[in-house]
């Protein structure tokens, strides 16, 4: 039993109880008419009661018997006035009533254990929970439709069809393997090899949409760098950031890039600083370019690029940058020299004062970080967890093939098969450990 909703003041709070006895324990502590029945998924009314029989709230139940419900057992949920005393009252009469408080991700955790979803989409829920931009929230629904799971569909199949052929082949030894069948079991596993590395490829992607992208606005003082850090935050929704004061010596604000986090951190400008605190302000941003996704090189074009340009420039040459020819409503008078031109990965004239072209700016911003477009990005992998799964797999695979194509004893594939398939059954969990299980649920939150 847990409350599914969050701390705090709300128009309406649920609390979840799950368990063959959850109807029971719920009953108990309501008042409604004796012989009343439980309908099946419709919401009924009723007092829920304090410690001492007195009513506490007026709730609305909904009994979800087992195995159609989310954990896959009865489950009740009671809807009440959201008034933190109230969930809290309502938990501590149920927990007196031999209720017990679950564990964070436990709801889910039995759900998976019921067989009501696969590993891969239990995780998916905490990421919709989670999730902070659409394009997040969409990549998570797929994933809890199964998506990620249906894809790998194919591969295992090649694979068990592949070890089934050798077991055959190893069982009726006269059964020789033709060089014909040989070489299709070779193409069939270098086929799910590709595949793997497909969705491996898409993590790189699949990161940047999770966790975001850090984006660092640097160059000279005075370039327009603060003025380009705001045209991008008015012209984009900011996201609230839950982790509060992480002090990084940046300004910094994270808006939603059509769905991708972008982290922009304003610093000081770079330059030969003169005096120490200066220089210290310098060094700051320099420690931030190295945990930085892409650089943005902020450039008054209305004066010559100068000394001070390439100072900056030597410091953010072997970082992916995209250049920001600020101040275009004033007359250019900058000259970028070849090296900076060719070495940064776009070139946007912008005017920070009046705002225009920035439209252009976050498209390039965008398809700097991450590579391609959103919109073409197929199934995607963005749990670190199935990325090792993968790169495992493949490599069992890998392994697997060659000792098959060296003419190694059959033991020697079919084991590599093998552990491939167990590879790819921890991530939909058919194969995965009670260490693994804890790991991954215990980072859910309670009533999840
Ligand atoms: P920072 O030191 O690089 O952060 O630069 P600021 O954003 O503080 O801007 C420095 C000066 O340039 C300020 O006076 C801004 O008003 C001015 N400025 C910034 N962007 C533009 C622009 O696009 N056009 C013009 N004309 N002035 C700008």
């Amino acid at each position: 039993m847990a409350p599914a909703t969050p701390p705090g003041r709300s128009a309406i709070a649920l609390v979840r109880v799950s368990g063959a006895n959850a109807r029971d324990l719920v009953s108990k502590r309501l008042q409604q008419p004796r012989k009343r029945k439980w309908p099946a998924r419709q919401a009924f009314l009723a007092r829920f009661l304090n410690r001492e029989g007195q009513p506490l709230d007026r709730v609305l139940v909904t009994f979800f018997p087992g195995p159609a419900s989310y954990t896959g057992e009865d489950l009740v949920e009671v809807s009440c006035h959201g008034s933190p005393v109230l969930v809290e009252e309502i938990v501590e009469v149920l927990l007196q009533a031999g209720g017990r408080l679950a564990d964070p991700g436990e709801f889910t955790l039995r759900a998976f254990l019921n067989g009501k979803m696969d590993l891969a989409q239990a995780e998916a829920v905490k990421d919709l929970a989670e999730s902070r931009t659409a394009f997040q929230a969409k990549v998570a629904t797929q994933q809890l439709e199964g998506a990620l799971s249906r894809s790998l569909q194919p591969v295992k199949a090649k694979v068990v069809s592949s070890l089934c052929h050798m077991e055959t082949s190893l069982e009726f030894v006269e059964d020789e393997v033709s060089p014909k069948d040989r070489s299709r079991l070779g193409r069939e596993i270098e086929e799910a090899q590709r595949q793997l590395g497909q969705l491996e490829a898409s993590f790189q992607l699949g990161r940047l949409v999770q966790e975001g992208v850090r984006v660092l606005i640097t160059g000279c003082p005075n370039a327009g760098k603060s003025s380009v850090f705001n045209g991008l935050l008015l012209s984009e929704r900011a996201i609230v950031t839950e982790i509060p004061g992480t002090t990084r010596d940046a300004l910094t604000e994270t808006i939603d890039l059509e769905g991708v986090p972008v982290e922009l951190a304003d610093t000081a400008g770079i330059r030969k600083a003169s005096d120490p605190v200066e220089q210290l302000g310098v060094e700051k941003s320099i420690e931030y370019l190295e945990g930085s996704d892409l650089v943005l090189f902020v450039i008054d074009q209305s004066t010559p690029f100068g000394q001070e340009g390439l100072y900056v420039w030597e410091r953010i040459a072997d970082r992916p940058c995209v250049l920001v020819l600020n101040k275009e409503d004033l007359p250019s008078r900058v000259e970028i020299p070849a090296e900076v031109m060719e070495g940064s990965l776009a070139t946007v004239r912008v005017s920070a004062l009046e705002l225009t072209h920035f439209q252009e700016l976050k498209s390039a911003l965008l398809e700097a970080a991450t590579g391609q477009q959103l919109e073409d990005a197929g199934v995607m992998v963005t749990n670190i967890r199935h990325k090792r799964c993968l790169e495992k797999a493949r490599r069992h695979l890998g392994k697997g093939l060659q000792a098959y194509r060296d003419g190694l004893s059959e033991e020697f594939p079919l084991y590599n098969f093998r552990k491939a398939l167990d590879a790819l059954g921890e991530i939909t969990g058919e194969t995965t450990t009670e260490d693994i299980l804890g790991q991954i649920f215990s980072t859910f939150c309670i009533g999840k």
